[in-house]
């Protein structure tokens, strides 16, 4: 079974490098992410990779960046959030003010991630993530292949129908580089202080602003409704 989906993969991307040119892969850096990074760099697609610096990453998250490039021989972008942007949320809500409230957090996110990713995304036709239906209860409706609405652009999900125990058999059968901390218990990776380990019972994605009910977990990269206006910092 993983043949053939390690083979419908290939035959995916190779098919949208065709079709959907120029193409980007938003790169979380986390355990999907680097299955897709694998496939892109080994077979030389021209997929742009890309990651977001939030300033907030763990350390291990660093160390995989340079552990991508001395594996590959190439470096990913890394797009930072704008500082006037920062300087306005620290000075509204504080440096952890993202604790306070589902809207705190979501501004944070705002500046943070969704900014940086329109500009990201600025040029291209189409967009590959990561996602897989059963991470979480909002990625239920996840599909392969759609027309995002709020960015303009094709958006690809290529591992939609993937377990994360075949994402995890490909990451061992091809030795990919992945995240330290995958091995004390994290599933999902995101900034250090809003991501913890999981706990005995817990899905993929509670260890992710786990002090938020499980419908409100996305930052904003992942939701329809998004819009350049949900990016500001309000006074
Ligand atoms: S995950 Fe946490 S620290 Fe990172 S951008 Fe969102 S709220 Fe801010």
């Amino acid at each position: 079974m993983s043949e053939e989906k390690h083979a419908q993969l290939e035959a995916d991307l190779r098919a949208w490098v065709m079709r959907l040119p120029p193409l980007t892969l938003a790169s979380s850096l986390g355990a999907e992410d680097m299955v897709l990074t694998d496939m892109v760099l080994r077979l030389n697609l021209p997929v742009r990779i890309f990651t977001l610096d939030t300033g907030r990453l763990p350390e291990s998250t660093y160390r995989l960046l340079d552990r991508i490039f001395e594996r590959y021989g190439q470096r990913i972008d890394v797009f930072w959030p704008e500082a006037e942007g920062v300087e306005t949320l620290l000075q509204k809500q504080g440096a952890n003010g993202f604790f306070h409230s589902v809207e705190a957090r979501r501004a944070c996110c705002g500046v943070r991630k969704v900014a940086p990713l329109h500009r990201a995304l600025k040029g291209y036709r189409g967009w590959i993530t990561g996602l897989r239906r059963d991470q979480s209860p909002t990625r239920q409706e996840v599909m392969a292949e759609s027309w995002d609405d709020s960015l303009g652009l094709m958006k690809l999900n290529p591992l939609a129908t993937w377990s994360s125990d075949e994402v995890w058999a490909y990451i061992q059968r091809h030795q990919v580089p992945y995240n330290a901390l995958h091995d004390q218990g994290y599933a999902s990776i995101g900034c250090a202080p809003c991501t913890r380990a999981l706990r005995p019972g817990e899905q993929e994605r509670d260890g992710r602003w786990w002090w938020e009910q499980a419908l409100t977990k996305e930052c904003g990269l992942h939701q329809s409704a998004l819009t350049e206006e949900a990016t500001r910092v309000k006074a």
